[in-house]
């Protein structure tokens, strides 16, 4: 058996995965389908998954809160069937004998982009991923906070708007439901548009000027306020931006940098980039959080170039947010890939 790891990335439609060298990097990669009938069926598709790789260790990343050992599911609103308790890294332990651990979807694509991509020259990042819904990650001191159940970083859970409309975690006006993908989706369909998945909003936003671009740039206010407020609390000002709806980013962008813009007495410019290392980067995470912290690839290897299409907008990671100002808080000098 080599000493390769397993990094699984369950989302709501498609569950994507690397086989990781710790030397090398990803060996393999794939994805499918994620099966809509009950947890069970999911729990049997990641488990023939780890099966059938020679692997002893898999990381495995879930959209939603995790119990406080991180070993058992406590939230997952996005998938069908029933979650809650779930002892999930126990139930694939026992089905594939490889060691498993579980983290928080965003969590994992932060721990990819901190140690090999975006982030990797910075210690303190906040990390914001834009899909269906939205998710979040803070990184400190060049670690992930994590804290009890994996529950630090819910981005898309920080209320934007004071009459807003009902978020699927119980409260009202969450950032989600105005910059979610799913609320892109709403917000287009309200305003008389067709658009059925946020990828749909993506291309009309990219394709033309109407609608969809009005409903990003909405989007972007509330995305702006939203993290005004973070880096007015942490004190970070690094930000990395990631998703399927970050193609479209562009035209949120004017709306985020204008309310970035008034924290730069309080805090100093604000340096915004985007992922680098695409959908797969959750399933990066995942395997980085079983891979021995002392033996990660080469940042740079240019296996882990991004696939984004910003159509021309896409930030070279050489200048500041701010104009004006070269200066970049939060960097430490030289790489370090060593960090848990
Ligand atoms: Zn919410």
């Amino acid at each position: 058996m080599s000493d390769a790891v397993l990094g699984v990335d369950i989302g709501g439609t498609r569950i994507k995965w690397v086989r990781w060298s710790p030397a090398s990097g990803i060996v393999d990669e794939g994805e499918r389908e994620t099966p809509q009938s009950g947890s069970q069926d999911v729990v049997s598709a990641v488990a023939a998954l780890i099966r059938s790789v020679p692997v002893e260790a898999a990381g495995v990343a879930v959209p939603g809160h995790l119990s406080t050992d991180r070993s058992a599911v406590r939230l997952l609103p996005n998938l069908p069937g029933e979650w809650s308790g779930l002892r999930l890294a126990e139930k694939l332990s026992a089905r594939t004998g490889a060691r498993v651990r579980l983290v928080n979807d965003a969590r994992a694509f932060a721990l990819a982009e901190l140690r090999l991509g975006a982030a990797r020259e910075y210690d303190d990042v906040l990390f914001v991923t834009m899909g269906t819904g939205i998710g979040g990650a803070l990184a400190l001191n060049g670690r992930i906070l994590h804290a009890r159940g994996d529950v630090v970083g819910e981005l898309g859970h920080m209320i934007c708007r004071s009459d807003g409309l009902p978020c699927g975690c119980g409260a009202y006006g969450c950032l989600e439901t105005v910059a979610g993908g799913r609320a892109l989706v709403a917000r287009v369909r309200a305003g008389g548009g067709h658009a059925e998945t946020p990828q749909d909003v993506v291309r009309a936003a990219i394709d033309r000027d109407g609608l969809e671009r009005t409903v990003l740039a909405e989007a972007g206010q509330a995305l702006g306020t939203t993290l005004s407020n973070v880096i007015a609390y942490t004190g970070v000002t690094s930000i990395v931006i990631g998703g399927g709806v970050a193609p479209a980013f562009a035209f949120m962008r004017p709306a985020v940098e204008a309310q970035l813009a008034g924290r730069a007495r309080l805090v100093g410019p604000v340096d915004l980039r985007f992922a680098q290392l695409g959908a797969r980067a959750g399933a990066i995470g995942a395997a980085l959080l079983v891979t021995p912290t002392s033996a990660s690839p080469t940042p740079g290897d240019n296996r882990y170039e991004h696939d984004l299409d910003l159509s021309g907008t896409e930030d070279t990671g050489r200048g500041p947010a701010v104009p004006g100002d070269s200066h970049r808080a939060g960097r430490r000098p030289g790489r370090a890939v060593d960090r848990a």
